[in-house]
């Protein structure tokens, strides 16, 4: 008796619990069963390999909006074929406001610019100028639309949002039901070091690193834990660089804070001596807060095993090397205050986090699917994403763990003119992905049909309410 449409057999299924040797019944692009010795009308044999559930990134800059009306290199379809390449399914990509304009329209635009997608995906919904029309009216129809997320910059030239605005922005979360993710850096300290660092005639890549050390990120997390505990406000804190910035989450977790942690592979695989590469060449190493010293990563390694740290994402970003939109936007001779922060990683993020982290035995491959699936989706409430479960989209990614490749730029199928993961071996590679039920990727060739991705609209979920938990029980301040 034929009892599915699709089976994937005799692989061995991985979940954030467990693994065991069995078979996943899919029917209209949903599990149906998982089990042993399913039939299905067609059959993909995964003998030898493991079955997980396909990769959520929720932290992908993708054809971004500029103030100017340009967007990034990476479209969502370079961007989605490069996620089914690396065996994720869903994204979360940045809607952004600009200062001194509504959300709406800049909404509208990036919407249109999503339907092309072939993965799913959500938005984050970036936050500049938090105006009256923004906190009484436009967060509240983000969450009706379904965009259940609010990002919101400590530093970035004009991004920023000093504290008050940042309070603002939390109880208006509050309010509405949504989450908020920030970049933890303190704007005045960075710029002030960075004027010192300029006026002194230092002006290279490896510079970056200088002009925001450990204690700047450290703050900031600890200031935005601060006003989250006081407006008691759940928030997520994007791209943790090292284990002493954990420490500051952990600690606030332990008083049972709502507050979670993402790190990124840059933090795990790259340090601050990449940036100092001859010439130009450190550039391709920048992000924001910036790679640490060669003794970070395994104290961030320890805080993903520990817990404090649950989801890696890439920081995708989406602008190139050469060319005058990316790195070099203000000339190869430029200084680093005027170099763009960013790395590309969608691509690239399962297969680093496999062989750095599987591969070596630093966490256990259930571990490797909690923090780049199960945990992510749970988190931004994706509900049918990220799990190998009846009732969960199918979206599967089967995994060669022994298969030995070298990353290049090309095989990361971005638009994007480089990877600094350029010649790193790896051991272990996505051998298929599907989305849906449907094979987009099969040896390293995307299938899927640009349009096909879906928004994914998210509804309340038990991990944004408040604890309700406020200071002096006076609450008038989170209704206004
Ligand atoms: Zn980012």
């Amino acid at each position: 008796m034929i009892d599915y449409e699709l089976v994937i057999a005799g692989g061995t299924v991985v979940t954030g619990d467990g693994q065991f040797r069995g078979d996943i019944g899919i029917d209209a692009g949903v599990i149906a069963a998982v089990g042993t010795g399913l039939r299905g009308v067609a059959t993909i044999d995964a003998s030898g390999l493991l079955v997980m559930p396909g990769g959520v990134d929720t932290h992908c800059h993708v054809e971004q909006l500029r103030s100017d009306g340009t967007t990034d290199e990476e479209s969502f379809v370079t961007a989605s074929t490069s996620a089914f390449v690396g065996g994720t399914t869903t994204a979360i990509t940045f809607s952004t406001q600009f200062k001194g304009r509504p959300i709406g329209p800049s909404l509208a635009d990036y919407r249109a610019r999503a339907a092309h997608a072939m993965m799913d995906y959500s938005f984050h919904q970036i936050i500049t100028d938090p105006t009256d029309e923004v906190i009484r009216d436009e967060i509240r129809a983000l969450v009706a639309e379904g965009i259940r997320s609010l990002k919101v910059f400590l530093t970035y030239d004009p991004l920023h949002v000093d504290d008050r605005g940042f309070l603002r922005i939390l109880a208006a979360a509050r309010r509405h039901g949504a989450l908020v993710t920030v970049h933890c850096e303190n704007y005045a300290a960075i710029g002030w070091m960075t004027e010192a660092l300029l006026a002194a005639g230092l002006t290279a890549p490896k510079y970056h690193a200088w002009s925001r050390p450990v204690m700047v990120e450290r703050e900031a997390t600890y200031r935005a834990i601060a006003l989250a505990e006081l407006v008691d406000q759940p928030i997520q804190i994007f791209h943790v660089s090292c284990s002493e910035v954990a420490e500051e989450i952990a600690r606030a977790q332990a008083r049972g804070v709502k507050v979670w942690a993402e790190t990124c592979p840059q933090y795990l695989t790259l340090t601050e001596s990449d940036m100092d590469r001859p010439g130009f060449e450190g550039a391709k190493f920048m992000c924001s807060p910036a790679p640490r010293g060669t003794d970070a990563a395994e104290g961030l390694w320890a805080q993903i095993r520990r817990g404090t740290i649950d989801v890696v994402s890439s920081d995708h970003s989406g602008y190139g090397f050469e060319g005058t939109r990316g790195k070099r936007i203000a000339g190869a001779e430029a200084s680093f205050r005027d170099i763009p922060n960013g790395v590309p990683g969608v691509g690239a993020r399962m297969m680093l986090m496999f062989s750095e982290g599987v591969a070596t035995g630093r966490i256990t491959a259930s571990e490797f699917v909690r923090v780049t699936a199960t945990n992510p989706a749970r988190l931004f409430g994706l509900t049918g994403k990220g799990r190998l479960e009846p009732g969960a989209d199918a979206d599967i990614v089967l995994w060669d763990a022994g298969r030995r490749s070298i990353i290049t730029n090309a095989a990361m199928q971005h638009a994007i003119d480089y990877t600094p993961y350029e010649g790193r071996a790896m051991t272990g590679m996505p051998v298929m992905t599907l989305r849906r039920g449907v094979v987009v990727m099969r040896d390293g060739v995307v299938t899927a049909e640009p349009g096909t991705g879906r928004f994914i609209p998210r509804g309340p979920y038990d991990l944004i309410e408040p604890s309700g938990r406020v200071a002096n029980g006076f609450a008038a301040a989170l209704f206004a």
